[in-house]
């Protein structure tokens, strides 16, 4: 994407270099505007990162000891850190088998006195379940932040992800749908209260220069990555597209390998294909198959967050989440880029089969 974007990238760094203005100016103020309107909200706060959007989120809800936090069970794990930097309980929930995204039955059944909010992932680029989410806390008076960390532009029903949550935290790192040249990150809102308080919070709690009303944080977005994401947030519908295709190429091509389980699509919902993400139960001399072919593939994730050393603390072990852990065993994800030609996903495909022949 970034070679023919160059000029332009350029541009917007001479412009940020010669103005002289680093910090909290009129590109984050713009971005912020841009970024409202893609994502159909009244109000967006540029952050640091996606880890402190949803931080901030939660924050902002009054989360905090105590607290229980429903997350999902094979997220990537900063969604699980956000809540342990509030002092609030994560408690994992399992997804659904074909979309891998947060199962609503199994929320129902994970919520108890302490619990506050769910924090639903659009995994993989896939819309979750919102309407039936948002449904289930409206009946148990519990917040809902939305990860939106690899969904930008993604719908259910119609509905654009980022849009449906009271308060929706997304990532712009660089790998993500629309990344920036370092770290960023937003959260969306209808909200003016949880805006402002988060515009308050990103900033060390003040809303007017060497007045301090709260304890905040510095977990601003900087000028220059504002300046790029407005720049590249022009391109991000043409780039969803292009890796929707790619998408399209991937599954025709191997709908008749039958050791491969392809991705999953909700009839309701939009996948923008984040990653391309494959189960084989040979995984792992799949991937080393691959990459004797010169053919890169990451797994995402290979430790469910219960199981990482962080949280030996929570006391879980192997088994307590079984789908989360069955995805960690079997997934990988395909190569998967707006340039990619369908030549690249045949080659790819055809090495596929010939593993699946040997
Ligand atoms: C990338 C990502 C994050 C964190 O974003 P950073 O900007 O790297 O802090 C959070 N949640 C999910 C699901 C992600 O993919």
């Amino acid at each position: 994407m970034h070679p023919a974007l160059r000029e332009e990238m350029i541009q917007v760094f001479t412009e940020f270099y010669d103005g002289q203005y680093y910090v909290l100016g009129k590109s984050v103020e713009q971005f912020e505007t841009e970024y409202a309107a893609y994502n159909k909200v009244k109000h967006c706060v540029g952050v640091s990162n996606g880890l402190d959007a949803i931080y901030l989120s939660l924050k902002a809800l009054g989360i905090g000891p105590g607290d229980e936090v429903i997350v999902p069970s094979n997220t990537f794990i900063a969604s699980v850190l956000a809540v342990s930097y509030t002092g609030a309980k994560p408690i994992f929930v399992e997804p659904n088998e074909l979309t891998y995204n947060i199962d609503p039955k199994e929320i129902q059944k994970a919520i108890t006195p302490h619990t506050k909010a769910i924090i639903p992932v659009h995994l993989y680029g896939q819309a979750a379940e919102m309407p039936e989410i948002m449904a289930i806390a409206q009946e148990n008076g519990l917040w809902v932040v939305e990860d939106n960390a690899q969904a930008h532009g993604a719908v259910f029903d119609g509905k654009i992800t980022g849009s449906f949550g009271h308060l929706n935290a997304t990532s712009f790192y660089p790998g993500k749908n629309l990344g920036a040249l370092g770290d960023a990150g937003a959260v969306t809102t209808d909200s003016l209260e949880f805006y402002d308080n988060i515009k308050s919070l990103r900033n060390y709690g003040s809303r007017v220069k060497y007045h301090n009303s709260e304890i905040g944080h510095n977990m601003r977005l900087d000028e220059l990555q504002a300046g790029i994401l407005s720049l590249k947030l022009q391109h991000l519908n043409d780039w969803t597209v292009k890796r929707q295709q790619i998408a399209n190429w991937y599954l025709a091509n191997l709908k008749d390998c039958n050791s491969i389980h392809l991705p999953y699509t909700h009839p309701q919902a939009s996948h923008v294909y984040h990653l391309f993400v494959i189960r084989s139960q040979r995984r792992d001399e799949l991937q080393e198959y691959l990459r004797q072919n010169e053919i890169g593939t990451l797994i995402h994730y290979p430790i469910p967050p219960h199981l990482q050393e962080a949280y030996r603390g929570l006391g879980y072990q192997q088994g307590d989440f079984p789908i989360a852990e069955n995805l960690a065993k079997t997934a990988l994800s395909l190569p998967i880029w707006p340039g990619m030609t369908e030549e690249m996903v045949e080659v790819i495909c055809g090495y596929i089969r010939k593993f699946q022949d040997s």
